[in-house]
């Protein structure tokens, strides 16, 4: 059935997110602290509110789309818990850090919220067109009461496991997404300067054991293989900021697991130097143009 769902954070990806949940038929509740954002989803056939409290009030679901761990907090202990009504279901999928996210949980669930956290891949584009990947953790019931309501803005949900499961899945795919991309960078750009055409490259190693999605769907040399932002001076696409962001957590993720991950703080340094010198706007496959 249609559903009452207020909707928090309505950015590059929640304005898009929420336009579908609208467009599916739900009745949605928006809120941003951004004038424009919210005149943008009201355009898009949410109805806007000037507080979460009011967007919430009578929300079966609450989703939230945000930048930090912080803010989430925030959110959800000054305005989500005690205004939502009792059980709606909430959904966090924002990228923060596991430790906060688990915390934020545990003070839902004894107000009497079920909550999942359901981060997110696939960028802006995905995130417009209803394509999204949601990796969830949560109960086996929370779960089932997500996976309709994520269903208009996603091309897979899949359940990852219990609380915080879903932030664990997305910081572990990004840094394995940082080294490929990094392993990528200079084994074409070691390529060309070794005396084969970057393009010749492309085309045996993406039908050999060094294929992987950076070099096969997202080449970052520009004109060599799959179109990609490297095509169009590195705009647009994924920002290397937001890698940074990301691979700050799963450090920091890491050091909390005792987990070594010598290439995942490798990778970090590498961003974290690119991003210094005033290149984080530029996506994070420009780390080709350092090689
Ligand atoms: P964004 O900055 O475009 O959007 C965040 C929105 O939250 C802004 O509109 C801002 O006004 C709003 N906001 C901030 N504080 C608020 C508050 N207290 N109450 C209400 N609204 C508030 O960011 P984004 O790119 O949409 O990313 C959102 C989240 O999704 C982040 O956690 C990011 O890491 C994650 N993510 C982004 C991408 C991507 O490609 N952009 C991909 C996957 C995941």
């Amino acid at each position: 059935h249609d559903m009452k769902i207020a909707f928090i954070g309505l950015g590059n990806m929640g304005g898009g997110m929420a336009a579908n949940l609208a467009k599916a038929g739900h009745d949605v509740k928006a809120f941003d602290l951004s004038a424009e954002a919210l005149a943008r989803a009201k355009e898009a056939g949410c109805e806007p509110f000037d507080t979460v409290s009011a967007a919430v009030a009578d929300a079966e679901a609450v989703i939230t789309m945000l930048p930090n761990g912080a803010i989430v907090k925030s959110v959800y202990t000054s305005d989500v818990i005690g205004k939502a009504p009792k059980g709606a279901l909430l959904i966090d999928s924002s990228t923060i850090d596991v430790a906060t996210l688990r915390e934020v949980a545990a003070l839902a669930g004894d107000a009497g919220y079920p909550m999942v956290d359901a981060p997110v891949s696939g960028g802006v584009a995905a995130a417009a067109g209803g394509n999204l990947t949601f990796m969830v953790g949560g109960s086996d019931e929370a779960f089932a009461a997500a996976q309709p309501v994520l269903e208009p803005m996603a091309k897979a949900v899949i359940h990852a496991g219990a609380i915080g499961a879903g932030q664990v899945a997305k910081m572990c795919n990004n840094m394995l997404l940082a080294i490929h991309m990094i392993g990528t960078c200079e084994a074409l750009k070691m390529a060309e300067r070794a005396g084969l055409e970057p393009q010749k490259f492309y085309e045996i190693s993406s039908k050999s054991t060094g294929y992987c999605w950076s070099l096969n769907d997202y080449t970052p040399a520009p004109g060599v293989g799959a179109a990609s932002p490297a095509d169009n001076g590195y705009a647009g696409g994924f920002a290397s900021a937001l890698m940074l962001k990301d691979l700050r957590l799963a450090m920091d993720g890491a050091a909390h697991a005792g987990a070594k991950v010598p290439m995942g703080e490798h990778a970090k340094a590498i961003y974290e130097a690119f991003v210094d010198s005033g290149n984080g706007g530029l996506d994070f496959g420009a780390i080709f143009t350092t090689l």
